[in-house]
Formats: C-alpha cells, structure tokens, sequence
C-alpha cells in the first residue's frame, strides 16, 4: 500500500506538492475550499473579457532551479510562449513628468546617465550591484537535505555577491539609495518616492532587475489561471485525487503526530502526512490552535511587516489601445480611490500585449492600489457594497483622465478588494505576497516543520519573506523532497 499525503490548499505550492508526491507514488488528496484550483494565481472571466489577478513576472522562465520547477510542474511547456518585457514600469509624478526603469541594466545605466550625467559615478555603481547579483542562484534543495560540498559550491560561485551580502543585507531600499547622495533632482525625486513607505529590502530591489536583466523574470502568455490549470492537469494526469468546495477547519493531532484533517462538514480525512499550503497565519494559529511555535514563527507574525493589501479595478474597453509600456505607475500623493489615500501611487497596467485576454479590437486595462488592511478588516453589507461603487466611479475617472481614448468604451468594470481576496483564498490580513521583504528578514526563511509536530509540513509563500511564486512552487517540492527523506525513498521528478 502507498503511503497517503493530504494537502490543504490547491494553490501554486499545494499543486506542485500534489505533483512531486504523485511522481513518487505517495496517494494524495489535495483539499480546497474553493471552486477551483489556483489560490491567488487566477483570473476571472466577465463578458469577452479575462481580468488576470496575479502574474506580472515569474522568476525561473529562461533557467536555473526555479526553472527546473517550472518545467517539473507543466507551468513552461513547448507551447506556452514567454514575454521579456523591454521596460518594467514607467513611472509619473503628479505633473507628468515621467521616468522609466529598462529591463535591461546597460540600457538602463545609458538613461540614467543621459538624464544625470552629474551622478553618473553612482549610476554605474548601482547598476554593478545589480551585475554582480545576477550569479546568484537559488539552491536546489531545502536547507535540511544540502551537503556541506553544495555549500562550498555555491560559496564560490556567489563570492562577489556575498560581499554585497554583507554590506546591503541588513539596508532598506531607502538607506541604499541614500549613499548615492544623487544630485540631479529628478533621479533623486523618483528614487526617494519608490517604496518610500516601507522598510523594503535593498537587496530585494537589486536582485528583482538582476533576474530581469537575466530575461529570467518572464510573463506566461495567457497569464495566471491557464498556468494553474496545467499545472492542475499535470496532477490529476498523475492520478492525484482533488476534492474542491471543502473547507479544512482542524489538523488532526494525535500524541503530537499529524493524523488526518477535519473539514467544516464534520468530516475527517486520515492521511500518513499533512501538508498545508493553506495560508500560513490560519494554519498556525487556528487549524492547530498555535500549540506548535518556535520563538522565530513567533516574531515573524507578530512583527515582520505584511505586503498591503491591494485593490484591483479591471476594466474590459471596446477599443483597441496600444502602448510601448505595460505598467504606468503614478505617485499621485494627493489622490483619493473610494476611502483610500493612494499615498503609495497607484498603477495602471495594459494587457495589449497578451491577446488572450480580450477579442481583436478590445483591451483590458487593469488600476491596482495599495490600501491597509485596516481600512477593510471591519467592512460589511451596504458600506462595502457603497465602497466598491465609490471605487468604480473614482477609478473610472482616473483612467478617463489618464487615457483618454478609453471615454466612452468602457463596457465592463470589476472591483476586486483585499475582502475578496481574503473570502476566495483565506490570505491573512489580505496580503497577497505574505511577509514584505524587509532590511530585518530578507533570506530569513521559517521553516517548513513546526517544533514538536510529527508527520506535518508547511508550504507556500509565507514560508519566505518576498513570497510569490516561486518560493510556492519550490516549498510544495521540498515537502515531498523531506517526506521521501523520512520514508528512506530516493526523491524523483520523472
Ligand atoms: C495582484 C497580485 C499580483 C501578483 N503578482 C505576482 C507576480 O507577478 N509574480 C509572483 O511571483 N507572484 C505574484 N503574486 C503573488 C502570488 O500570487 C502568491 O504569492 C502565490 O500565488 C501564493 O501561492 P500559495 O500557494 O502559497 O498560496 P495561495 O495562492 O494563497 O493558495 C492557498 C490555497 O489554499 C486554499 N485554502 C486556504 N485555507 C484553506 C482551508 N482552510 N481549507 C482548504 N483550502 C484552503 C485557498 O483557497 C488557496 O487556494 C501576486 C499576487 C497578487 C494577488
């Protein structure tokens, strides 16, 4: 008889365990709660029109070990087409003056040195840093299963950036930039007013355009959900057992052994092992009754700051707009969305670029903003519903305003809130990326297994802080990698 695995959560990381366990003859059943698999990476369809949710970029489309997963999963396959965009965002102040970042580090460090010769010094300065971190390399195995030779390797090959480790590993964003003193007012202007409100990771920002610079941060053409659903194919393709529309409300613990899950319908499931890829926060603290905490889990959801939530309006246009730039982003201070002080900007992004989206001769454009989760943690009924109204006519006009073409064409508009995303996936406080990358934590991973507790793992983003995908897609992979190390079973991705 195989040994049984029960996975809670059908997102990124509870598929690509599905799929590591199947391929090594473990029974699975993965448990979601919702409709359909994907968790935060989806998209919805209204009308002629899909509104993507997640993907923007993923890191692993061209090579290295996120890109081994990537294949493994069915996420990159001969057929899907990737794009490396040439500009990442274009950003704009209040009075239109604008500023782009390249995707592409020389032609970046030639903009910058056109708009600034005077700091042209520290332009090439940072734009090395970012050469320099282009070596780096996630490793391929958790921590738990890495021999000493995989650290020496990886020791001298990252020796460059282990210096930069060193020196910017504990600096914000903002403490980088600082050190440059640029001169010319507008660099100076742009640099200071990006992730001014956050204590965001400076290495994390240089590696984010290392990967770019790489062409290894690619967009899937058809974006979020036809990923999940092939990866989704791949597992059922393996047999694996998907159970939607049930809810897990406890993990079954007996004498300190993970036995099975209790769903919201009384019903159990028993299993050799548990791995949840649900949400980290309620399967720590609600569907094990924080009974198993290290001082370390402790600090982080006490006090490591949250990605803030998002709202997200979609716009389904019957016209066709084009543009150079994919995402606009605007540092609009003074701006109001629905009850939100768009303090961080807002950005609006156009899906031209992938024709799956809408038919020929219409366009989907997307607004996200910012907005703290406690604006929305106590909204409910006619408030909300007038919310999402206000939102709608207060993005409406600032898409009027700053594409003008879209007057009149406007067919569909959604609103998606951190609430909705909150009610679809159970994501804690609405932060859809879990813990921010900050000058405290970066490259501080939690665990996968909590103190105490046999025959149980953890998967997904909020085992990393920056989350996203590819720490889901690689934690669902370690689980299995540690659970076949327990059953003395040569791990296999064939
Ligand atoms: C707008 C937006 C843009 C993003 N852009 C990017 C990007 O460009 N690149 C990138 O890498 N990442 C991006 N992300 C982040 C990325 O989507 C997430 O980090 C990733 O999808 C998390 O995957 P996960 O499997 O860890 O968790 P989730 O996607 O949250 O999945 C958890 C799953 O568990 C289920 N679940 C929860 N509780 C239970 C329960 N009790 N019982 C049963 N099932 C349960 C949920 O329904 C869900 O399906 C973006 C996210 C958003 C919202």
């Amino acid at each position: 008889m195989n040994k049984k695995i029960v996975i809670i959560g059908g997102g990124v990381a509870g598929l690509s365990a599905g799929i590591y366990a199947r391929l090594n003859g473990f029974d699975t059943e993965i448990i979601e709660m919702h409709s359909i698999t994907g968790g935060q990476c989806t998209a919805w369809e209204r009308k002629d029109y899909r509104f993507d949710y997640c993907l923007h970029w993923l890191v692993g489309t061209r090579s290295g070990p996120f890109h081994d997963i990537w294949l493994e999963t069915n996420v990159i396959n001969g057929q899907v087409k990737i794009i490396d965009h040439e500009i990442h965002t274009k950003i704009f102040a209040e009075d239109g003056t604008d500023f782009t970042i390249y995707t592409n580090i020389d032609r970046w460090e030639k903009y910058l040195c056109e708009i600034a010769p005077e700091d042209s010094k520290s332009i090439s300065k940072m734009c090395n840093d970012m050469r320099k971190t282009s070596i780096l390399e996630p490793y391929s195995n958790p921590p738990e299963l890495r021999r000493w030779t995989d650290t020496m390797n990886s020791f001298f090959k990252m020796l460059p950036m282990i210096i930069l480790f060193m020196k910017y590993g504990k600096k914000t964003f903002r403490e980088y930039i600082g050190q440059f003193n640029f001169k010319n007012p507008l660099l100076a202007f742009f640099f200071d007013n990006l992730f001014s409100a956050h204590d965001f990771s400076a290495l994390a920002f240089i590696m984010m355009l290392a990967w770019f610079n790489k062409k290894n941060a690619g967009y899937l053409l058809g974006g979020s959900k036809p990923m999940t659903q092939r990866m989704s194919e791949k597992y059922i393709n393996l047999a694996g057992v998907l159970t939607t529309h049930k809810k897990v409300k406890k993990i079954i613990v007996e004498d300190n052994l993970a036995k099975g899950v209790l769903l919201d319908d009384g019903s159990k499931i028993f299993a050799d092992y548990v791995i949840s890829a649900a949400d980290g926060h309620s399967t720590i603290f609600e569907m094990l009754e924080g009974k198993y905490l290290s001082e370390k889990i402790k600090e982080a959801y006490d006090s490591w700051e949250l990605f803030n939530p998002i709202v997200q309006v979609s716009f389904g246009i019957n016209s066709e707009i084009k543009t150079d730039f994919p995402v606009q982003s605007w540092l609009s201070k003074n701006n109001k969305i629905g009850m939100t002080k768009t303090d961080q900007g807002f950005s609006i992004m156009n899906y031209c670029f992938d024709p799956s989206m809408a038919p020929p001769g219409k366009t989907v454009i997307v607004i996200r903003y910012e907005s703290q989760w406690d604006l929305w943690k106590d909204l409910k009924g006619e408030e909300y519903l007038k919310e999402k109204q206000q939102i709608e006519n207060d993005s409406r006009l600032l898409l009027e305003k700053h594409i003008p073409e879209v007057s009149g064409k406007i067919e569909v508009i959604d609103v998606a809130t951190p609430l909705t995303d909150v009610r679809y996936t159970g994501v804690w406080k609405g932060s859809y990326e879990g813990f921010l990358p900050s000058s405290k934590n970066l490259m501080s991973n939690l665990k996968p297994t909590l103190p105490g507790l046999n025959g149980f793992y953890m998967a997904g983003q909020w085992l990393a802080p920056g989350g996203g995908l590819p720490p889901a897609g690689q934690t669902g992979k370690w689980a299995i990698q540690l659970i076949c190390k327990k059953e003395k079973k040569a791990f296999t991705v064939k």
